[in-house]
């Protein structure tokens, strides 16, 4: 499958990793938003989040508790923001299920 966080997830394309488990993955976003950006995903391609559903929806919880555990190891005592884009609207545009985590500056709301 042409999907380049697959690509990432398997080795075949470079990243600098945050965290890894056996079904987990961050890493440094490629074009940061933030002095922290790591984008969060789970091994096993899924769409988006509109691909959630009562089957699945542990990635999710997982997901929170590592992109909670990065901020803490990043310092970031004074918050964070999580994001998801789905979707064309939503302003996705890597179709695999992500997270991104933002710190270390205020952040604007509402966003874009
Ligand atoms: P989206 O717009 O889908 O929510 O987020 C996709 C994110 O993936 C963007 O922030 C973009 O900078 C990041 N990205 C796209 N391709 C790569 C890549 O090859 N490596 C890394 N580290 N980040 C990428
Ligand atoms: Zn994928």
């Amino acid at each position: 499958m042409d999907c380049i966080f697959c690509k990432i997830a398997n080795n075949e394309v470079l990243s600098e990793k945050v965290y890894e488990d056996e079904k987990f993955l961050a890493f440094n976003d490629l074009d940061p938003q933030a002095p922290v950006h790591v984008l969060i995903i789970p091994k096993e391609h899924v769409k988006s989040a509109d691909e959630i559903t009562d089957k699945n929806s542990d990635i999710v919880g997982k997901m929170f508790i590592i992109a909670a555990k990065i901020a803490k190891e990043k310092g970031l005592d004074n918050g964070y923001r999580i994001v998801n884009n789905c979707g064309e609207d939503g302003g996705q545009t890597v179709k695999h299920l992500h997270f991104h985590l933002l710190g270390g500056r205020k952040m604007n709301w509402p966003a874009g």
